[in-house]
């Protein structure tokens, strides 16, 4: 990392919200290095060869083939790539982590759940907390694929409310172990792991404690049936139960009572992997269903010639440009914050766990807003696909199904938009993001009288600038009077936080596209970009109609009278274009390419 990135002020967590960023210091996908491109090129291929080309044998449950291919992956080295090099790891950056996740999750939901939970939430736990031991005793073996790891932390009455586990961890008379007794529920790898992370609570602990827990059916640890579910049939999902199982003291992880601290933590870490990993889902889809539009022909004509047609595929590609743009600009923040904490004398496990508990809240958005994403695109799969979309033998049905699980595990979508908003008011309670003065600013706008000049909106993107500047200043103005309005019981209004968490959503997300654009079309011209910056407009100009939306939902339920009326005008003000921009020529525009490519050729 260069001196200028360590001196220069990067922008912490939360901040994009109060504060402009430049195009320049937003990193995406076209800043790869050689090394970076040679890894997705090699993931790819690995993705092609192993998975896409089987992708049968995933839908017909055949989890041994999941675990075969989970080995060769290991012995590619996929499995290392966040692994610090003392471990036997490839101690690579977050951007290369994210580029993994991202790539190697296009073919199938049940690799890619196989994959995210053991080189996130089966291994993370252990690189993050760890002693020194248990890091040489592990995580070299995770690393290779010669061991797979799972993660115990769900069970049957404890889901979204995690730290309330039942399970009970019991030191023995001689203090050498714990005896472990509980049941866990929806345990992904479980049927071929090695090892689990459990969470258990000691006594009557107000939180849970973690553990590092072989995997020995001698040891009190039996297994339930494979789930029977929607999608991701090829992932192995048990319940584990544990009877009197014996974990040597040596094998807790960090300290008692910090179980949920790290349970939490390693879910940040999971999100915003889980967000990439939702992302060549989509590209995929997109290819498959831009060349089958381009071949079957309907009324004399191939379908996507059709508008209602080039509709869809424009808002599919548009989706998941903007959710690249988004996941790896917050991805470079996470790898540079790390770096900084390192300079700053932190060990490697300290600055990876500040630097993304940093951009939790990003991390909350991208979980949200991509997955939401892949299960928008590969609805519209199967529609472009018509009734072989419904198909079994297409891969839009599974690809459908699969994308389901993404807004569940690693936190609900409900829990995660909560979360959002609720870290924000946090951060600017404790002072870390400066919320309060830019709400006042807004405050004080309303009041004034509006200005009735003509801007010059003349060069690329200033019109759009402008107005994402004011779509902030909609959230400002709607969690600033909320915040006044309700103090601490903010949290019990949730139809008003999940609100604010869409608009919050919608200015990362549009903001990230923009800036991308914006910088690629300054260094490799604005003709060469013409798809992207249709795309950054129809994706702006969305988001704006959602803001609306939202905004008027929030403000009528907790603002009356004069102070209600002005802030829907404010509302109005801020979500004002001066020139419309017409989507329906954008929308074509953006099909046209992604026909004339046969697939989706952004990335
Ligand atoms: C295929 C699969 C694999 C999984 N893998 C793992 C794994 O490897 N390890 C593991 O530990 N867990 C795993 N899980 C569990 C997963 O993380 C949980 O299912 C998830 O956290 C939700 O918990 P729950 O199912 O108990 O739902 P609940 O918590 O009961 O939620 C039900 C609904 O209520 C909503 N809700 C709950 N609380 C609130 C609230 N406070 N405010 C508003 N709405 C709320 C939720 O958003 C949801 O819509 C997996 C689940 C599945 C299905």
């Amino acid at each position: 990392m260069s001196t200028d990135t360590l001196t220069k002020d990067i922008l912490r967590g939360g901040q994009f919200l109060v504060k402009e960023t430049d195009c320049e210091d937003v990193f995406t996908l076209e800043d790869l290095n050689e090394e970076q491109k040679m890894m997705r090129e090699s993931t790819k291929e690995f993705v092609d060869r192993e998975l896409w080309a089987h992708w049968e044998r995933f839908e017909h449950k055949d989890y041994a083939y999941t675990e075969e291919t989970m080995r060769k992956a290991g012995e590619l080295g996929l499995l290392s790539v966040a692994v610090p090099e003392a471990y036997g790891g490839m101690g690579m950056g977050f951007v290369s982590t994210m580029l993994v996740c991202d790539y190697i999750s296009g073919a199938t939901g049940s690799f890619s759940t196989a994959f995210g939970a053991h080189t996130g939430i089966g291994t993370m736990p252990i690189t993050l907390y760890g002693t020194e031991e248990q890091k040489q005793k592990y995580v070299p073996k995770l690393a290779s694929g010669e061991w797979f790891g799972a993660y115990c932390l769900t069970e049957p009455g404890a889901g979204s409310d995690a730290n309330s586990g039942k399970t009970k961890a019991v030191l023995s008379e001689d203090g050498k172990y714990y005896s472990i007794t509980g049941q866990k529920m929806w345990i992904s790898n479980a049927g071929f792991c090695n090892l689990f992370i459990v969470f258990a609570r000691i006594e009557d602990d107000k939180n849970i404690t973690g553990f590092i827990v072989e995997n020995d059916p001698s040891n009190g640890i039996t297994l339930g049936d494979e789930e029977k579910k929607l999608g991701i049939h090829s992932s192995s999902t048990r319940q584990v139960f544990f009877n009197e199982t014996k974990v040597p003291v040596e094998n807790m992880l960090s300290e008692r009572g910090n179980g949920f601290k790290i349970a939490m933590n390693a879910l940040n870490v999971g999100r915003i992997k889980l967000a990439a990993a939702c992302l060549e889902a989509q590209r995929r889809v997109i290819n498959e269903a831009a060349k089958y539009a381009n071949e079957r022909i309907q009324f004399k004509t191939p379908i996507i010639n059709f508008g209602a047609i080039k509709a869809k595929i424009a808002d599919m590609a548009t989706n998941a440009y903007a959710d690249e743009s988004a996941c790896y600009r917050a991805a470079k923040n996470i790898e540079d914050r790390i770096a900084i904490r390192e300079a700053e004398g932190n060990t490697h496990q300290e600055a990876e766990l500040k630097g993304v508990e940093e951009y939790a809240i990003e991390c909350s958005i991208l979980k949200v807003a991509v997955s939401e994403h892949v299960q928008h695109t590969s609805d519209e799969g199967i529609q472009i696909f018509g009734g072989m979309g419904f198909s079994a033998d297409t891969p839009m049905e599974s690809a459908w199904r699969d994308a389901r699980i993404s807004r569940i595990y690693e936190g609900t979508n409900e829990i995660n938009r909560m979360l959002a908003v609720g870290m924000l008011v946090k951060k600017a309670m404790k002072g870390h993001v400066d919320l309060l003065g830019p709400a006042t600013a807004v405050g004080e706008e309303l009041m004034g009288i509006p200005s009735f000049d003509t801007p010059d909106f003349t060069e690329l993107f200033s019109e759009e600038k402008d107005l994402i500047a004011r779509l902030k200043k909609v959230f400002l103005m709607v969690a600033g009077s909320a915040v006044q309005k309700f103090g601490p019981d903010l949290e019990k209004h949730q139809m008003l936080l999940t609100a604010a968490s869409d608009i919050l959503i919608q200015v990362y997300l549009a903001e990230s596209t923009l800036l991308r654009t914006e910088k690629n079309a300054k260094r490799f011209g604005e003709d060469s970009q013409a798809a992207q910056i249709a795309m950054s407009k129809l994706y702006l100009y969305r988001a704006v109609d959602i803001v609306i939306q939202k905004g008027k939902e929030a403000i009528v339920s907790f603002a009356e009278g004069d102070e209600q009326r002005m802030m829907l005008m404010g509302l109005k003000r801020f979500t004002k274009y001066t020139n419309q921009p017409n989507v329906v020529a954008l929308r074509t525009q953006i099909a046209d390419k992604v026909a004339a490519d046969n697939g989706y050729t952004f990335d």
